[in-house]
């Protein structure tokens, strides 16, 4: 006989404890026990492969355990080991994409009117419970209205929006999270070791991140890299394996399109397809590597993304080289183009145009950010300069200087009509016979940006506003120039 097991069903928890991710449900549920509070039904939702049925297995097993403690079943008693292994004549599992009518819950109808046989509660556990038909949820609903007293049922789904609300509000709630990779990849490594299998960081961090937050997917892609590698599973192997591509592939289109280097896109690209590169692939995992760009960009924090170390010291270099306007611009073309691309009948070519235009847009806008934080420096240096001259005056005011008096009335005058102001080194500064205040329009040193109001961000006939907007416009139209032309 064939004692192969995989690694989901071997491992999968007998024990509250042993779930992970989940505390707050199995918390509940073992308090539940412990203070014999028991509904009669429970609705635990949440996506696949992240222990909904492996909970409701352990709550049943818990409740009719002789031995339990602290709301932990035995696993030693007959009644464990019976429901442990399938085969506990009060215990009903029942998949309701297969047995989805009314003839089904007819059945379950017809069960529940007897007396458990050996436990004290009967229980029904019925997966993927949105798939019934109205008539079977109707015929649900009459046990759920008036239960017998031993009766449990558990109800799990992973749709949880598409069960009638007269069921869900008869049921207690668990809405199950996804398994963060961390608690998945300790959960790898602890299996590893108990099968004697030498792993390394990467690769357990690979698995992890194809699990994709499901448990359960998680360990059935270890098995077939353990069936892959054998004993010792090794990271370039399994990249092959999988046939995944490299991050660094990612890392060079962007360091192109940082760049501008149109020609170097192109030829790289067309060596990837020659190596036999999915174009859908390289579709995503370029949106996701501006993603994380931008995220490690605008956070200056690369724990926000899901990566190895490496790859993370990797990030944080490669956040340096774009701004977040940048970033979002080029996120921006990747997702417009995405549905076009999705149904093009000449994807290649297609793509080949979205990463030219990202090259191009790249280098050819003036970054609009930096444009206006400059102007913005400008603005608070003059004001700030005006301000500091006024002190420095004041303080000689102070000292009775009737030089500096007159000085501070022009100095006074300027800041009011936000003339930027020369800074004032020392008292040898002030000459007693310093031009007189000039004409307004004669000493305006940037015309564009001082005039009366000018502070006022409000009037849109300020001509910092104005030149601002002017600018945008002139970058709007050739970005659609840019995107015509394509
Ligand atoms: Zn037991």
């Amino acid at each position: 006989m064939n004692e192969y097991k995989v690694s989901a069903l071997k491992y999968r928890p007998q024990r509250f404890d042993e779930v992970i991710s989940q505390e707050f449900a199995t918390q509940t549920l073992k308090n539940a026990i412990i203070s014999k509070k028991i509904a009669h039904s429970y609705l635990i939702s949440g996506p696949r492969g992240i222990g909904k049925t492996t909970i409701a297995r352990i709550f049943a097993k818990a409740l009719n355990c002789k031995n339990q403690k602290d709301g932990e079943p035995c696993n030693e008693c007959e009644s464990c080991i019976e429901i442990t292994s399938g085969i506990h004549p009060d215990i009903f599992e029942l998949d309701a994409a297969s047995n989805r009518g009314i003839d089904d819950v007819r059945a379950i109808q017809d069960a529940a009117k007897f007396y458990p046989v050996k436990a004290s509660y009967k229980f029904f556990i019925v997966d993927e419970v949105h798939m019934l038909t109205i008539q079977a949820f109707n015929a649900l609903l009459k046990i759920l209205e008036e239960p017998p007293p031993y009766l449990i049922f558990i109800l799990a789904t992973t749709n949880p929006e598409k069960i009638p609300p007269t069921i869900t509000s008869r049921c207690q709630k668990f809405n199950l999270q996804r398994i963060k990779l961390e608690d998945i990849s300790k959960r790898i490594l602890d299996i590893a070791k108990k099968e004697n299998i030498t792993i390394d960081e990467q690769s357990v961090f690979l698995i992890s991140k194809l699990g994709d937050g499901a448990l359960r997917d998680a360990l059935g892609i270890f098995d077939l890299a353990v069936s892959f590698c054998g004993t010792n599973i090794v990271y370039s192997e399994l990249k092959e394996f999988f046939n995944l591509p490299e991050k660094e592939i990612y890392f060079k289109a962007s360091d192109f399109i940082y760049r501008g280097d149109t020609k170097g896109i192109l030829e790289y690209f067309s060596d990837l397809l020659e190596r036999g590169f999915d174009l859908h692939t390289f579709y995503t995992g370029l949106t996701e590597h501006f993603r994380n760009i931008l995220i490690v960009s605008s956070t200056k924090d690369a724990n926000l993304i899901d990566e190895s170390d490496v790859i993370k010291t990797k990030y944080l270099e490669e956040s340096k080289k774009f701004t977040d306007g940048q970033l979002l611009r080029i996120l921006q073309i990747l997702f417009d183009d995405e549905q076009r691309f999705k149904f093009s009948a000449n994807q290649r070519i297609l793509l080949e145009a979205i990463l030219v235009e990202l090259c191009r847009i790249n280098k050819e806008v003036v970054d609009l950010e930096k444009l206006i934080s400059e102007l913005e420096e400008f603005k608070k240096k003059t004001s700030e300069q005006g301000l500091a001259n006024f002190k420095n005056v004041n303080s000689l005011q102070s000292k009775g200087n009737s030089e500096a008096t007159q000085l501070n009335q022009e100095i006074v005058y300027k800041i009011e009509h936000n003339f930027p102001e020369p800074k004032v080194e020392s008292v040898s500064d002030f000459s007693p016979k310093k031009e007189p205040i000039p004409e307004e329009k004669n000493n305006i040193t940037t015309p564009e940006v001082s005039t009366k109001n000018s502070d006022d961000f409000r009037n849109l006939d300020n001509p910092l506003i104005k030149k601002i907007k002017s600018m945008f416009d002139v970058e709007e139209e050739r970005i659609n120039n840019i995107r015509k032309s394509k």
